[in-house]
């Protein structure tokens, strides 16, 4: 499939989803501005681990799923946090809408991020007001201030700007579907882990 392909289906699919979703869409309304721009491809090994990931199987989203893993080798791989942090070799994650995506939404940016089995994403902050959609295998979210939950396919995490986060995938992996509405160029930082959290 080229590029121009898999980008279009993956925004078609990925707004479908939010759409559909009461949580995604009162979160933030599907933007009207979506507009393309030109990306880079940039790989990382983890884009192999997700492709190859026999767990990823989505019975809600399974169109969108199939639309993530034909796009995932035409993607910009993020390496969001220092590639000297352990879990950066098995953390995933790439851009759909917003900087370094295919598209780009004046009040709206969607990542997706792919964790798979036994990793720990460790506690982080960042401004951005953010809602995690999970749409294939499951993990356990832990948030500062709330009880920590074990959420699959359909449920979502809400997190409040500046609210320490981590999350943890066990025996299966997780595919998930990111929104962020607010401070939207603002990187996430790692924080010491919070006593508590996890
Ligand atoms: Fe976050």
């Amino acid at each position: 499939m080229n590029p121009e392909t898999a980008y279009r289906n993956l925004i078609i699919e990925t707004e479908g989803v939010l759409r559909g979703h009461p949580d995604m869409a009162a979160f933030a309304p599907f933007p009207a501005d979506v507009r393309p721009q030109d990306l880079q491809p940039t790989y990382r090994n983890v884009c192999d681990m997700m492709c190859r990931d026999t767990g990823l199987v989505s019975h809600r989203y399974p169109d969108l799923v199939h639309a993530v893993l034909a796009a995932a080798p035409h993607m910009l791989w993020r390496g969001t946090y220092d590639d000297s942090a352990p879990f950066m070799e098995r953390w995933g994650c790439f851009t759909v809408l917003g900087e370094g995506g295919p598209f780009v939404a004046s009040r709206l940016r969607v990542f997706v991020v792919y964790m798979p089995p036994g990793l720990y994403y460790p506690s982080h902050r960042h401004p951005a007001e953010e809602i995690y959609l999970v749409i294939a295998g499951n993990g356990r979210f832990y948030r500062a201030g709330l009880p920590d939950q074990h959420l699959g396919e359909g449920d979502t995490a809400f997190h409040a700007s500046e609210q320490v986060h981590a999350i943890e995938t066990q025996q299966s992996p997780m595919l998930s579907v990111v929104a962020w509405r607010s401070h939207l160029t603002t990187p996430p930082v790692l924080v010491p882990e919070a006593d508590g959290l996890r």
